[in-house]
């Protein structure tokens, strides 16, 4: 298995580990989209390097992000629902806050241990900065 799908695999079993333990917080989305127009929304959304590979791997088309809006939202779906990132899968308006931060500081835990596995250089950007760059 090459490097990149091995580091995949990896990405792909912390998401499946976050979707499990938000299972109750996702029974209580109306999936409304809102919270993916972030300017709208007033937040945003941070990506780290591994979830960004993951993506492009899976994610043929990489859409920049022009506006303060997820291009990858149509009609307030997420086209990108099963490769989306531990952010987007963390978030619900009407989840728990210390639990939510705790499921992200334990999955940057884990996105680092990835990088420093597969020295792979570590970054924490942005939505929109990461899209942008491509
Ligand atoms: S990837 Fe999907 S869930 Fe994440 S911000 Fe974009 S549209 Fe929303
Ligand atoms: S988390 Fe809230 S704002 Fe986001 S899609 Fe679900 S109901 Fe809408």
């Amino acid at each position: 298995m090459s490097q990149t799908n091995e580091i995949c695999e990896q990405v792909k079993k912390i998401y499946a580990r976050l979707d499990t333990q938000l299972a109750d917080a996702a029974a209580q989305c109306g999936a409304c989209g809102n919270c993916c127009d972030f300017e709208k929304f007033g937040h945003r959304l941070f990506i780290t390097s591994p979830e960004l590979l993951y993506f492009k791997t899976n994610i043929k088309d990489l859409k920049p992000m022009p506006l303060g809006v997820c291009p990858y939202m149509q009609d307030n779906k997420c086209t990108a629902r099963e490769f989306r990132f531990a952010g987007c899968r963390i978030f619900f308006c009407k989840a728990d806050e210390d639990f939510q931060s705790k499921l992200t500081e334990q999955a940057i835990r884990d996105f680092k241990q990835i990088c420093d596995n597969y020295q792979l250089s570590y970054r924490y950007t942005d939505l929109k900065t990461a899209l942008n760059r491509g």
